[in-house]
Order: structure tokens, then sequence, then C-alpha cells
């Protein structure tokens, strides 16, 4: 195969004829699956773009193709690995593009914390893994009678999850978790972080807590601040301020609304012409919005790009590509067997909750 930079020589008119012929000539063997935060050098190529849910349903849904590429983070294409039927081949075009959120939780971490928390509680406690994170995690989920969520399904899950115990360990992401037990009406005072480097997580009370959140946080949500907001109303009058519950619950608080990648497509697609919204997620996505909305203003609360998602680009899709049409597709994405058995545990409980119904025929 030859090597990125070669590819890197054509020219973009180049490389996007060769990404069409590809295409045309693979058929129904192949499906492009890309992230909203995709550039739109790479989004204008998936067969279907959505959000971490929508991607995980339709990975498990793909039935005919031989090939998966996944235009996202290096854990949403695991998670297809996890999902894809016996036989398919899930390839990533930069296996580097990795989630630093995810890298925030590591499986013997969040086992010690295991241990700590099931000596005080035992078996009333459900782990919650957010879908950004490794299979491994997704792992430990499915051997202890845990769930994953994804930001479209936060609160769904860990009602579902209450139901069935007292306490909830939610990791990695310490943002959606507060902010989706604060949307539950559970009380700030029984919601605690958990530091992995401390003993009890740092908390010596911890045995008040109902909600326990790990410490991680995304660094393109967690970038916005409550002085962007003001900045962002003081500069626009009226606007309206819809965020993803990845950012602060300082944030979330002073927004008017917030809510998945998807519910923010819809918050957009819905508002009237002339309607001025400032969003805070990934850039990507906002500008993408801006231009697809000329009737709206729509900006961001202020720039903040994913360099792990930016790591996918023309070029290496075209890499990706070329592999397969020669038959030695590079970048294969594989989960082991162990961990995919018990992963799929915990990603089938989240997808019973959160399918939607089979429409009738
Ligand atoms: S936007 Fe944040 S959570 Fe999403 S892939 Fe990038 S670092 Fe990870």
């Amino acid at each position: 195969m030859p090597s990125l930079e070669s590819f890197k020589r054509l020219s973009k008119e180049q490389a996007v004829a060769r990404v069409r012929e590809i295409k045309a000539e693979l058929g129904r063997d192949l499906v492009i699956l890309g992230h909203h935060y995709m550039g739109d050098d790479v989004i204008e190529f998936a067969d279907f773009r959505g959000d971490s849910l929508q991607l995980a349903q339709e990975a498990s849904r793909i039935a005919e193709a031989r090939y998966i590429v996944f235009c996202g983070v290096h854990f949403m294409a695991e998670t297809a690995d996890i999902l894809r039927q016996p036989g398919q081949v899930v390839v990533i075009p930069d296996k580097r593009a990795g989630c630093l959120l995810a890298d925030m939780a590591e499986t013997p971490e969040v086992r010690n914390a295991w241990k700590s928390l099931t000596g005080l509680w035992g078996n009333d406690i459900t782990p919650i893994t957010y879908v950004n994170s490794t299979a491994s995690l997704k792992a430990f989920c499915g051997r202890n009678n845990g769930i994953v969520c994804t930001s479209s399904n936060a609160a769904e899950v860990c009602r579902w999850a209450l139901q069935r115990t007292k306490h909830v360990l939610f990791f990695p992401d310490a943002n959606l978790g507060t902010n989706t037990a604060l949307s539950m009406g559970i009380p700030r005072q029984q919601i605690m972080t958990w530091d992995p480097s401390r003993p009890l997580g740092g908390n010596p009370d911890i045995d008040q807590a109902r909600f326990v959140v790990w410490r991680g946080f995304c660094y393109v949500h967690s970038h916005f601040t409550p002085e962007h907001v003001a900045a962002i109303r003081a500069k626009y009058e009226g606007i309206r301020i819809v965020v993803h519950p990845e950012c602060s619950p300082e944030v979330v608080a002073l927004s008017d609304a917030n809510g998945s990648t998807s519910y923010i497509i819809r918050a957009v697609e819905q508002a009237p012409a002339g309607a001025r919204l400032a969003i805070g997620t990934e850039c990507n996505l906002v500008y993408r919005l801006a231009a697809e909305h000329p009737d709206k203003l729509i900006v961001p609360l202020v720039d903040s790009y994913c360099v792990s998602m930016a790591r996918i680009n023309l070029y290496n899709l075209l890499r990706s590509l070329e592999s397969i049409v020669a038959g030695r597709p590079v970048e294969v994405v594989t989960v082991s067997d162990e961990i995919k058995a018990e992963a799929l545990i915990a990603l089938q409980n989240m997808l019973r909750l959160s399918m939607p119904p089979k429409s009738a025929s």
C-alpha cells in the first residue's frame, strides 16, 4: 500500500474523484459512517451521518456491507466492531484518532473505585459508562450488570439504573453525569465527583452519595465558560444559547437549552427564519449548520475544535478505501472476542432502551 504521503500529493479534486470512483466500485459492499464533528471534506462521503447513539444504532443494523469505514474517533469504531455482523470488517482512517475524554478512565482505576464502592454499598450500585470509553470499560459494565449511555439517552439510562439500584457510578465524564443527575432532580449534595488518584475518590463522606461521577472531562466542551455566555448575550440581543451537556453545569445553567448533538441539530432546524442561536459544541458542526441555514444567525458560543476528530481527513479516508480495494485493509479495528461478548451486554442494555420501535408493516 502506498504511503499516506503519496496520497497527499494528489490534488483535492483528484482525491475526491478517486473516493467517488471507489465508492461506486464497492457499491453495497461498503458503508461509510460519519460523525457530525467530521470536517466537510469527509462528511460529504458518509452514507450515514449521526451522533454516537445514531452511529451505534446504524452499525448494529448494517447487514449487507462487508466493510464499514468509520469516520469518527477510535471508541466509536470499537463500538461498531462490537455490534457488527460476523464477517464484516471495521476500518478507521487513522487509528490515532482517540478521545482524550475516553482516556481519562482506565480500567484498573475503575476496578479500584468499584471495589471501594461495592465495599460500601454491596450490589446496590450500577456502573454506567458514557459511550466515550474504551471497549474494556464497556465490558466492565456488561460484567457488572451495567449499561452504556450516550448524551442522547443519559437521563433514560440513569433512570433505568436507579430503578434497579440506589447508587450509580458514572464514568468518565463528570459534566455529563452531573448535568444528567441535576436534570433528574437529584440534589447536589448526593452527587459526588470521584478522583481516582485519592483514597475514597477524595470524598471522606462518600457514603452520603447516590450519584458518583468520574473526574473526566471533554476539553472541547469544558472550554466554554460563563464569561463566554455573558459575552455572546451582550453581543447579540435576544440570542438563544444551546449547549451540549458535556459543558460545565455552570454553563448549562446559564444556557437556554442543552442536549446531544442530534438535539442541537433539531433545535437549529426547528428555529424559525430570522432566529439567532449561539451553539456550545464542536465548531465543525456549528459552521456546517450556519452554512445550511443561511436564513438564521448561527454562531459558536466561541470556537472550539476537536483535534482527535480532525485526524480523519480526505487523504487517510482515500488510503483506507484503496487498501480495501487492494484486498488488504489497513487500520482495521478489532475488539477481542472476550471483551466483545461482555461489552455487547452493556451496549444491548442501552440499545433496548433507545431503539426506535419498528414500524408496523
Ligand atoms: S469532542 Fe470531546 S468527547 Fe468528542 S471525541 Fe473530541 S475529545 Fe472526545
